[in-house]
């Protein structure tokens, strides 16, 4: 028992055991402009969901230390800032609810969309402890409810224990179109990159999830997929 403990196995077994009676979380992970939040409002909004987009939380922070003048390329100074920064998890009700990060008691919106934010926030998600922080935020939206989570390491790290994990792709030209029509020109192969290589909990299709490829698909399509796997599983006792 003893040499068992702490190892990986025994971290997941613990998690699992936790889960027995705990709110469901459907881990939605995927590269940039894959889908993630379209689809995760579509189920969240279909299943009466909370709808957390963990990319807002790592762009709140980005835009944070843009504000602040905080070099994003100093991991001392993030970590530093992201421990003291003053914020509140709160859920909002609205066509679906969803989990968001306040900022001294300001929720930002189009400032974490922009094409500095978007090219700042992989350098302050590569911090080892910026993502600890996310991490124990990510999890305590549990409290909330029943969850659709999107983001890069959720079904890897966040979440390993759930048993309802998704992972969305499609071609980069797609995406990139995708991400024009939004009016936003960006490269996302080069944000994929640094999110696939980072050593801390980088991009990967965590081990069980169902990988959906939605280039020649409708977002009420994919969707689709994913709330029937959910309602299979779940009819199938997991959970
Ligand atoms: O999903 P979105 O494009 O808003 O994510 C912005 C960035 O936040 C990603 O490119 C990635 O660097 C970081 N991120 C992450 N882990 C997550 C969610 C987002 O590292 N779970």
């Amino acid at each position: 028992m003893a040499r068992f403990a702490n190892t990986p196995a025994w971290i997941f077994f613990r998690l699992k055991l936790e889960t027995l009676n705990s709110p469901i979380v459907i881990a939605l992970d995927g590269t940039s402009a894959s889908g993630k939040s379209t689809n995760a409002k579509l189920v969240a909004q279909a299943l009466g969901y909370v709808y957390v987009d963990t990319g807002a939380m790592y762009r709140t922070l980005a835009w944070h230390c843009l504000q602040k003048k905080v070099d994003i390329h100093d991991a001392k100074a993030v970590a530093a800032l992201c421990r003291q920064w003053k914020t509140k998890l709160v859920c909002v009700e609205g066509e679906f609810r969803s989990a968001r990060l306040l900022v001294d008691g300001y929720f930002p919106e189009k400032e974490i969309r922009t094409a500095q934010t978007s090219a700042a926030v992989p350098h302050v998600a590569a911090v080892p402890k910026v993502r600890d922080w996310m991490k124990k935020t990510q999890r305590d939206c549990v409290k909330f409810g029943n969850l659709v989570m999107e983001g890069r390491d959720i079904g890897t790290n966040v979440f390993p224990e759930t048993d309802f994990k998704f992972y969305l792709d499609a071609h980069l030209d797609e995406r990139t179109k995708r991400r024009a029509s939004e009016g936003v020109d960006e490269n996302l192969a080069a944000r994929d990159q640094r999110d696939s290589q980072r050593k801390a909990a980088p991009l990967m299709i965590a081990l069980g999830a169902t990988v959906i490829n939605n280039s020649q698909m409708s977002s009420a399509e994919t969707s689709a997929v994913i709330i029937k796997e959910v309602r299979r599983k779940l009819a199938a006792g997991g959970g």
